[in-house]
């Protein structure tokens, strides 16, 4: 069985960035498993696993476009360091949780200068290409009841 929309996908993946830099990985894990063409996945990872099947290797590059998008810069936030509170020190590179209109987002901490903190709200992953190393362990159909969720069920699912 081919994976096309609709079809639910069980894979091994290993995620590194340019450098070869291990991201992510279901190794010692479950595969993981996602509803082709719902949206589950990212769309240039999507993309490339459409027509493969159980036991293919998928080496997939993905560019920031169609992966986490380009870092925006409008999306740095200078702050005063006044609005933290908590025991933790402040340090660059942290991830701080902050409010936005949409509710509450992870920004990480981009500089300190003084009493003026610059956050960074773009995705860690904005602006990297990424590389997959995907092992495609089954494709299944879906059943009715995931595709009105728009998501599998099951192992390396939802559990509900
Ligand atoms: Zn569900």
């Amino acid at each position: 069985m081919k994976i096309a929309d609709n079809k639910v996908v069980q894979m091994h993946y290993q995620l590194t960035d340019e450098k070869g830099v291990v991201i992510d990985s279901s190794a010692g894990r479950e595969p993981l498993s996602y509803l082709h063409g719902a949206g589950n996945i990212i769309v240039g990872l999507e993309k490339q696993m459409t027509g493969k099947q159980a036991g293919d290797k998928v080496q997939a590059v993905v560019t920031p476009a169609e992966g986490y998008g380009e870092r925006d810069e409008n999306l740095l936030q200078v702050v005063p360091k006044s609005g933290f509170q908590g025991d933790e020190e402040l340090k660059v590179g942290m991830q701080v949780q902050v409010g936005t209109q949409q509710g509450s987002a992870i920004a990480s901490v981009a500089k300190i200068e003084g009493e003026e903190v610059t956050l960074d709200m773009n995705h860690p992953l904005a602006g990297a290409t990424l590389n997959f190393d995907i092992e495609v362990v089954d494709v299944r159909d879906a059943t009715p009841e995931e595709l009105e969720h728009g998501h599998v069920h099951g192992p390396g699912g939802h559990q509900h």
